[in-house]
């Protein structure tokens, strides 16, 4: 419900500076189409009120309404109304016709797609019956300079108005677009890459070893009896520990290796252009360097990791097996009491 609310407003929001602008300069291209037909004073004093007060109180009607995204709808069909109703009064004079009656339909399928064009063109086919049934009809198929002039404004300020307008929408939605990417790439407790894009990484960072047959390599890294953790120190701790893993590892690492968080309490990082034992080195200096951290609330906390690290082989037939590699030399990490760093071998390698 609040996002309706939300949507609409926005909405109305943004047809309000270009309704404003539209509406201002369309009163002087119709007032010049109208001012030699006798128009009776109650006629100037609805264009009046149509050209610059309309577009304020439109705003304040979909502000202040429970639903802003209908009444913005409903106010835009009134001004298509509005715009039928200066045609027909006009005597569909050709220019001054067509430019408010085309601008108002170009209104009309930006807010709404072509159902809500329709609905506004029976808007305005109701306003110029109404114009007709009340002024008659007697087609002027001849502009005078005047009122070309007076066209000018409306065919040259009001599309740019629009086209600025989309073009600072478009702009928005790609950012928006491009912060939701980026939430969706990233684990929302450590900001590191979560599970899916690191695997992407990884699968880049395979086919471009094949490619250029260059070093990487992996490590899988573990917090050892994590579970413990949580049972003894609550899962506020638990959350602060993997997160403090997070910065260390950030801060151990070079910018251009890629950490992320596999999952649960298990990290991963693609080390790019390292040998086995660098990475064994680096990684040795990160199991180090986090058994240095100690927590404020809890002083007698130190937490381990397990780490297991694997480089790239031309034998690895895929990505997946490279990982498994990591893997299974995280388990014997584990399987060796933990608290240690060991360096995977490729399952088999042919003769
Ligand atoms: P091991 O040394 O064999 O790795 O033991 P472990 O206890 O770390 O291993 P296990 O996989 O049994 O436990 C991991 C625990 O991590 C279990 C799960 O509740 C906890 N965990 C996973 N994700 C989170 C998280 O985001 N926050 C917290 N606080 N705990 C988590
Ligand atoms: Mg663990």
């Amino acid at each position: 419900m609040g996002s309706a609310v939300g949507k609409g407003l926005s909405f109305a929001r943004r047809i309000y500076p270009p309704r404003t602008v539209g509406l201002g300069i369309g009163f002087f291209c119709v007032a010049a189409a109208l001012q030699p037909l006798g128009m009776p004073l109650w006629g100037w004093g609805l264009l009046v009120f149509n050209g610059f007060l309309w577009p304020h109180l439109a705003y304040q009607l979909a502000r202040h309404s429970r639903q802003p995204y209908q009444a913005e709808r409903r106010n835009l069909l009134l001004d298509s109304l509005f715009g039928g109703f200066w045609a027909g009064a006009m005597q569909l004079n050709p220019l001054p016709s067509v430019t408010i009656l085309s601008m108002m339909a170009m209104d009309n399928i930006a807010a709404g797609g072509l159902r809500f064009f329709l609905l506004g063109s029976l808007a305005q086919l109701l306003g110029l019956s109404l114009a007709v049934a009340l002024f008659g009809f007697t087609f002027i198929s001849v502009a005078t300079p005047l009122q070309v002039y007076a066209c000018l404004p409306m065919l040259v300020i009001y599309p740019l108005a629009v086209g600025g307008g989309s073009f600072s929408l478009a702009k928005r939605l790609s950012e928006h677009k491009k912060a939701l990417r980026a939430v969706s790439r990233t684990d929302s407790l450590t900001g590191l890459l979560n599970h899916g894009s690191w695997m992407d990484q990884l699968e880049s960072e395979f086919q471009r070893c094949r490619q250029q047959h260059t070093r990487s390599s992996i490590a899988l890294i573990d917090i050892d009896r994590f579970k413990n953790v949580n049972d003894t120190y609550g899962h506020v701790l638990g959350d602060m520990v993997i997160a403090e893993l997070s910065r260390v590892l950030t801060h151990t690492l070079r910018d251009t290796d890629t950490p992320g968080r596999y999952g649960g309490d298990e990290f991963c990082v693609i080390l790019p252009g390292t040998t086995q034992s660098l990475a064994v080195e680096v990684m040795q200096r990160l199991r180090q360097n986090f058994a240095k951290v100690r927590f404020e609330l809890y002083p007698e906390l130190m937490v381990s990791l397990s780490i297991g690290v694997a480089s790239y082989s031309p034998y690895q037939v895929d990505a997946c097996a490279w990982l498994n590699e990591a893997d299974r030399a995280l388990y014997q990490a584990k399987n060796q009491g933990r608290d240690q760093v060991v360096l995977g071998k490729p399952e088999a390698q042919p003769q």
